[in-house]
C-alpha cells in the first residue's frame, strides 16, 4: 500500500521525533505526541484519513497504554466489534453505589479469561459505560480515568485488550449519550470508520443496554439470571458463559 520511500520517510520522521527532548505537537497540544507518532506510523496521511483525525484526537478514547501497533491494527483492520457494558458485565455492580475508586472495583469471575479469549480471536473490544456518579458528584472524571487505566492495565497482564472506553458522565435526560441513547456508539463509529453495528455484538446487563443495541441493529446478549429470556436478545449468566454458549 505504501511505497518503500514513504516508509523510509516515516521512519526517519519518527526517529527525528523520538530524538527530540520534546514532541513539537505535544507542546502545542499536550498529551498528543504518541498519537501523532501513531498517525505517522499508520501512514494515515497517505490514506487520506487526515480530516478524521481531529475528532479522533478529541474523543480521547484511545488509551496511551495500548501498544501503538495494536491500535493501528484495530483502526485499520475489519474486526468485528464487541461492545461491553462495564458494571455488571466486567466488574461487580455495587448496590446503590458506584465504583468510585480502584479498591471498589472487583472483576467478575471468568471475565479476564473471557476477554483473553475474545482478544485472541481478534475481536475489537470497546467498553461503553454510563457513569452518572460523576454528574451526581460522587466521583470525578479523574477518578474514573484512574479506574479505567488500572482496569486496562490489569486486563492487559491477562492477555486481554480493551481498545477504547466511552463513558457518559451525565445525569438522566441531559445528553444523547447515556444509554439507552446511542451517542457513545455513534462516537465509536466516528473513531473507527469501518465499524458496522449490524455486524457488532453488544453485551450488557440492563435493559437500557439491550435497547441501545436494538436501536443500532447489534446482536444483543444480556448478562443476567437464566430466566430473563426475550426474543430480542440472547442471555447468559456471565461473560464467560456468553463467549462459550454463543461461540463468540
Ligand atoms: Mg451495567
Ligand atoms: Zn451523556
Amino acid at each position: 500500500m505504501n511505497s518503500c520511500w514513504q516508509r523510509n520517510v516515516r521512519c526517519l520522521l519518527r526517529k527525528a521525533l523520538q530524538s527530540l527532548p520534546y514532541s513539537p505537537l505535544a507542546v502545542l497540544v499536550p498529551q498528543m505526541d504518541w498519537r501523532f507518532q501513531l498517525w505517522l506510523e499508520a501512514g494515515l496521511y497517505d490514506l487520506g484519513f487526515f480530516p478524521l483525525l481531529p475528532s479522533w484526537f478529541e474523543s480521547g478514547c484511545l488509551r496511551g497504554d495500548c501498544s501503538r501497533m495494536r491500535v493501528i491494527e484495530y483502526w485499520t483492520m475489519n474486526y468485528t466489534t464487541i461492545f461491553l457494558d462495564r458494571d455488571g458485565v466486567i466488574n461487580r455492580k455495587r448496590d446503590d453505589d458506584y465504583v468510585k475508586h480502584w479498591d471498589e472495583f472487583e472483576f467478575l469471575p471468568g471475565v479476564k479469561e473471557a476477554l483473553k479469549i475474545l482478544t485472541e480471536k481478534n475481536y475489537r473490544l470497546i467498553v461503553v459505560t454510563n457513569q452518572r456518579g460523576i454528574a451526581r458528584g460522587w466521583m470525578t472524571m479523574d477518578d474514573l480515568h484512574e479506574i479505567h487505566a488500572r482496569m486496562i492495565g490489569e486486563l492487559a497482564q491477562s492477555g486481554a485488550e480493551i481498545i477504547a472506553i466511552y463513558c457518559c458522565p451525565h445525569d438522566k435526560d441531559q445528553c444523547d449519550c447515556r444509554k439507552p441513547q446511542t451517542g457513545m456508539f455513534l462516537q465509536a463509529q466516528r473513531d473507527f470508520p469501518d465499524l458496522a453495528f449490524t455486524e457488532s455484538v453488544l453485551i450488557g446487563d440492563s435493559l437500557s443496554d439491550m435497547q441501545a443495541g436494538a436501536a443500532l441493529g447489534c446482536r444483543n446478549i444480556l448478562i443476567g439470571p437464566p430466566n430473563s429470556n426475550d426474543a430480542n436478545y440472547d442471555c447468559a449468566t456471565s461473560l464467560l458463559e456468553a463467549v462459550t454458549k454463543y461461540q463468540l
